[in-house]
């Protein structure tokens, strides 16, 4: 693995087209985007790293898949009534098939998804017991109490987040927020500010990833419909992109990061915080292509 992963480092290096990080969220819009790091978990129990793996990113979206896991586990398919299964074919912030739809966003992992999932684990508690559980879910995962929310970034997307608010109103509206937006929002910006390295954030894929000695969070019916989430739904817009190019569940987040899942293989962190055109990790997305063509690791 180690040999495999040094020509994928070597190219990305070379080539030397990294895209842009964030502009819309001020504390991740100045990163120095010439950065990389990847970690493979196998499931004979072997983590192989390379590049900047001590490096904790924010990983912003990849917390939906975390969030989901804990909501599936509370509430189960209940779930399903308030938010879609399919691809949205639209941008992560879209608000345009939220009206055509009446208020129940496609999937758990667009932004309006995303913030339905979080209004079901914050009902009924405190934001920060909610965020406390979402937490130790992560820290659990990973097998690792290193793991800490940037303050300043969820604080930097609060005051930026128009696009956000008008979602959340958006599906108050529509009677599908049980908490108020901003309640739910605090709640969502400070589950996306969780920082970890990609060491971290591959242990933490173990548990979908099947493995034997992962720590059981969610029944394996959950894991493998996360897993399908994560296929169809986990990249946007640009999710059959990534499907066709890398042939495996992977979640993104506009941190750079990207968490992939080979199921009963390898649990896969690369982060690059450089985006493309759908908000998704360019280096990352790449660096993904090319270890799933190494290994034959697509699903397909
Ligand atoms: N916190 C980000 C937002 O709400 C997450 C988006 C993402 O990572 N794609 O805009």
């Amino acid at each position: 693995m180690e040999e495999l992963l040094k020509p994928i480092v070597a190219e990305i290096f070379d080539q030397n087209d990294w895209g842009q990080p964030a502009q819309y969220i001020p504390e991740l819009a100045g990163i120095d985007p010439k950065q990389f790091a990847v970690s493979v978990c196998l499931a004979d129990g072997r983590t192989v790293s390379a590049g900047s793996a001590s490096k904790p990113f924010s990983i912003q979206s990849i917390s939906k898949v975390f969030s989901l896991m804990l909501a599936l586990g509370r509430v189960g398919d209940q779930l399903w009534s308030r938010v879609g299964r399919e691809p949205s074919g639209t941008s992560f912030d879209s608000v345009v098939l939220l009206e055509k739809e009446r208020g129940r966003p496609r999937n758990p992992f667009i932004n309006a998804g995303a913030i339905v999932t979080t209004d079901a684990l914050l009902s009924g508690r405190e934001p920060r017991t909610a965020l406390a559980e979402i937490l130790t879910l992560v820290k659990d995962m990973s097998g690792s109490e290193d793991i800490y929310i940037n303050e300043s970034v969820a604080a930097s997307e609060q005051e930026t987040g128009s696009r956000n608010m008008a979602l959340a109103y958006y599906l108050k509206s529509h009677g599908n927020l049980s908490c108020t937006p901003e309640q739910t929002l605090g709640t969502y910006y400070h589950q996306c500010a969780i920082e970890m390295t990609t060491e971290q954030l591959a242990m933490a894929g173990r548990s979908l990833a099947g493995f034997d000695g992962a720590p059981k969070i969610i029944s394996h019916e959950h894991i493998r419909r996360v897993n399908a989430l994560m296929m169809t739904c986990g990249h946007y817009d640009g999710s059959g992109d990534f499907a066709f190019r890398v042939g495996l569940p992977g979640k993104s987040g506009v941190g750079g990061g990207i968490l992939i899942i080979a199921p009963n293989v390898a649990s896969i962190a690369i982060w690059s915080p450089g985006l493309n055109h759908y908000g998704n990790s360019n280096a990352g997305t790449r660096a993904a292509e090319m270890l799933s063509r190494a290994t034959d690791w697509s699903v397909f």
